[in-house]
């Protein structure tokens, strides 16, 4: 799959004037290829993956996922098309604090509209790919940050999506489990050809990603300084 921003346009009323979050913004990702975004707090990070998502429409401009302009869809196409093709992991992992981590899963399966007879055998592949298979039963306060983080993913995983959109997966982290959740999150891309977007501010992952991007003030710069292809 590839993800494809054109001339995106986004803006936020602002008291009496207008805020603009994405200027002019060209974006690609491709099927296989992990690209960090990074850039200071509010140069429009979070609403460049909410508009690549479907979940917000930009004010103008194109958002195309295989040639498909979600823009031009209804909000139910365009939510049909998110659940079966796209996964989100936040900053947070946003678990529900009374399932155990499989339950989660079966969860989001069900969410998604997904048969629920192979979700329980999904769910506990997805764990054992996150290194999580004999934490399956727990429930989030009995796992660690990071764990919890991993749970998000294998979750975000459930529904086979193609796009994976990230922000901030290792906030909470210390470095050793951030950078553990960020060359999980570049190894699963590259296996199963996702493309990823991973939104993170801290510029030591950038080494990890076959492409980086930065935002400032509303727009978008290609890194110079990382790798390119892998
Ligand atoms: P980042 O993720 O890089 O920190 P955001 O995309 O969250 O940046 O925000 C970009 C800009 O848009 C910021 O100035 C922020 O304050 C503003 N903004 C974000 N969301 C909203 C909203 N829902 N309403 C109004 N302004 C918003
Ligand atoms: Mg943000």
């Amino acid at each position: 799959m590839t993800l494809e921003l054109q001339q995106i346009r986004h803006t936020y009323p602002d008291g009496d004037r207008t805020l603009v979050a994405l200027d002019s913004v060209d974006f690609r990702a491709a099927a296989g290829e992990f690209v960090t975004l990074t850039g200071p707090s509010g140069s429009g990070k979070s609403t460049l993956l909410a508009v690549a998502g479907g979940l917000a429409s930009p004010e103008s401009g194109r958002v195309l996922i295989d040639g498909t302009d979600l823009t031009e869809l209804t909000a139910r196409q365009r939510d049909a098309l998110r659940a079966q093709r796209i996964g989100f992991v936040f900053q947070q992992s946003n678990l529900l604090g009374s399932l155990n981590a499989v339950d989660q899963l079966r969860l989001a399966a069900h969410v998604a509209g997904l048969p629920l007879r192979r979700a329980g055998a999904r769910a506990r592949d997805l764990l054992d790919r996150v290194g999580l298979s004999a934490k399956a039963e727990r429930r989030p306060h009995q796992l660690s940050g990071g764990e919890r983080q991993r749970v998000g993913i294998a979750r975000a995983l459930m529904g086979e999506p193609a796009l994976l959109l990230v922000d901030e997966p290792t906030s909470a982290l210390d470095h050793e489990r951030g950078a553990a959740v960020v060359r999980l999150l570049r190894d699963l891309t590259h296996e199963a050809g996702l493309a990823t977007v991973m939104v993170t501010h801290d510029l030591q992952y950038l080494d990890l990603a076959d492409r980086s991007v930065r935002m400032a003030d509303g727009r978008l710069f290609s890194e110079p300084s990382a790798r390119t292809g892998r």
